[in-house]
């Protein structure tokens, strides 16, 4: 089944839908993946990235990457109503890798705290530190360092009171 069925999209669909950088670019540095795959009216990350990263060929086309330009800055993160933007970074050296996710629930989480790790299904795959955080707008923009082979599947966290 895929995400029209399950409302989860998996990274083999990602893939299939030219919506994840390649191998060697993850491996270089922090850069963005849409995980936007449906044909919706909203361009707001189009205009939010300020080095020009995201197009779309229409207003309810699909977010594209040049992922030459997106520094993973996670600028987009904030802006995305969808929830629907993460910047991995995989050029950590050791088993950790940073995700930057957005998070809109309270308790609101801080630097140095250990929060659990969710998936794009709510599942809990364990813990990771907050390593930044910053907000915008109601959204908070956090980047929390996961277990390298989580780095693709962590899309969320839980901050216990
Ligand atoms: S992470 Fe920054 S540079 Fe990359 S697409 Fe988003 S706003 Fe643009
Ligand atoms: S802002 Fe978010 S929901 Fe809107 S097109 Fe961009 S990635 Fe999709």
């Amino acid at each position: 089944m895929g995400f029209r069925e399950t409302g989860v999209i998996k990274v083999g669909e990602l893939e299939r839908l030219g919506l994840m950088p390649s191998r060697e670019r993850l491996k270089k540095g922090p850069v963005v993946i849409a995980e936007c795959p449906e044909e919706i009216p909203c361009n707001i990350c189009v205009d939010a990235c300020p080095f020009k990263a995201i197009s779309m060929d229409k207003i309810y086309g699909i977010p594209r990457i040049d992922w030459d330009k997106c520094i993973g800055c996670g600028v987009c993160v904030a802006y995305c109503p969808g929830l629907a933007l993460f910047v991995v970074d995989l050029s950590k050296y050791g088993d950790k890798a940073y995700v930057t996710l957005p998070h809109e629930f309270y308790p609101p989480p801080r630097k140095n705290m250990t929060v659990k790790l969710l998936s794009r299904d709510g599942r809990v795959l364990g813990a990771g530190r907050v390593v930044k955080v910053w907000s915008y707008n109601n959204t908070w923009v956090v980047t929390v360092e996961v277990p390298k082979e989580y780095a693709m599947e962590v899309r969320g966290i839980w901050v216990e009171e």
